[in-house]
């Protein structure tokens, strides 16, 4: 019988945090000013072992969950992550496994990520001028440095890349072309993200957001674009594609255009909260049976339990009260 929550989505994208920590201070995620020097970040006991989190992403295999993305902080940062990689790869009926990187460490990680069984991979990259690049992450890194560990990723085979840009209004807007025009006819799916109210952090505002429409019209004085159709229910990004047959770009249109109506996501938290939206206040915890002696049974009927009450549908009721209201931090749960 098909796990379904209260909107009728089914439970397939099971997004894994396994570290709350990064190497780069981005300010819609990551502002310096909270998560400077003095952060408590989770330390070694209280993240769960890759052996854990084995464990459940096969419990939520064997509850329909067919994609399994690694997300952070920065997943990178986390030791031998290939050997978390391989045991995900292993579980029987798991059918995409993915991640999510900020890149400046995939040059020396590709080939190992690769080798572990890592299909594809998306990078978050917010503008080709430096500057405007250094002024978002916050740490220094050069987008040098980030194009050269999308290179490593095309030289050992991960396919289809992803790219992804926030865009903040007065910030890096006026550099969307030239990602468009360095990305097109490349093979490399470029997607752009309304800035969000993730968090409580990341000091929102409205009109800070450049929306999907304000996007498109944007590229599309330079390189027009047309609407192309979804590769599948619960796809996040709208594809557009470039009139000339050169490729497509994506847009995540979280605040003009939500589409909470088919999200088929939960996100796991490296201390192994479950949380059912992306804008959740509240995780449900799974390490304390996972290291209370449950079974397997009894774990996924707790999943299920969880995932059955499901009515999260944050984006399509925002407002500008809700946006004010405590969540969960995207650095802690990822994307
Ligand atoms: S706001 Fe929540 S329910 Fe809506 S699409 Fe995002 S994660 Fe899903």
């Amino acid at each position: 019988m098909e796990l379904l929550d209260t909107l009728q989505r089914p439970l397939r994208d099971l997004r894994i945090s396994v570290t709350d920590r990064c190497n780069f201070r981005c300010t819609y995620c990551m502002p310096r000013e909270v998560f400077g020097p003095g952060y408590q970040f989770l330390n070694r006991t209280e993240i769960l072992s890759y052996e854990e989190i084995t464990r459940l992403a096969r419990i939520f295999v064997s509850l329909g969950v067919e994609k399994l993305r690694i997300t952070g902080g920065e997943p990178l940062v986390r030791k031998d992550l290939h050997q978390l990689l391989a045991q995900l790869r292993a579980i029987p009926g798991m059918r995409d496994l993915t991640l999510t990187t900020n890149g400046s460490l995939l040059r020396a990680q590709a080939q190992k990520l690769k080798d572990a069984g890592l299909q594809r991979i998306t990078v978050s990259l917010d503008s080709l001028d430096d500057a405007v690049f250094q002024s978002l992450n916050d740490s220094g890194v050069p987008v040098a440095t980030v194009l050269d560990g999308i290179k490593a990723a095309q030289e050992v085979g991960l396919a289809p890349i992803k790219v992804n840009a926030v865009v903040k209004r007065g910030v890096n807007d006026h550099t969307v072309v030239d990602l468009a025009r360095h990305f097109r006819g490349t093979g490399i799916i470029l997607r752009f993200i309304e800035f969000m109210d993730v968090g409580a952090t990341n000091g929102w505002k409205l009109d800070s957001v450049v929306t999907a429409k304000e996007i498109v019209e944007t590229i599309s004085r330079e390189i027009p674009l047309e609407p192309a159709e979804a590769n599948y229910r619960g796809e996040v990004a709208k594809r557009w594609r470039y009139t000339d047959g050169s490729g497509e770009i994506g847009i995540i249109a979280s605040i003009s255009q939500p589409f909470c109506g088919d999200c088929t996501r939960a996100r796991l938290s490296p201390e192994g909260e479950l949380y059912t939206c992306l804008f959740s206040n509240r995780g449900h915890d799974f390490r304390a049976l996972l290291r209370g002696g449950a079974s397997d049974e009894e774990i996924a009927a707790f999943a299920a339990s969880v995932w059955q009450v499901r009515a999260d549908r944050y984006s399509e009721l925002r407002t500008s009260e809700t946006a004010a209201l405590p969540k969960v931090e995207m650095s802690h749960i990822g994307g």
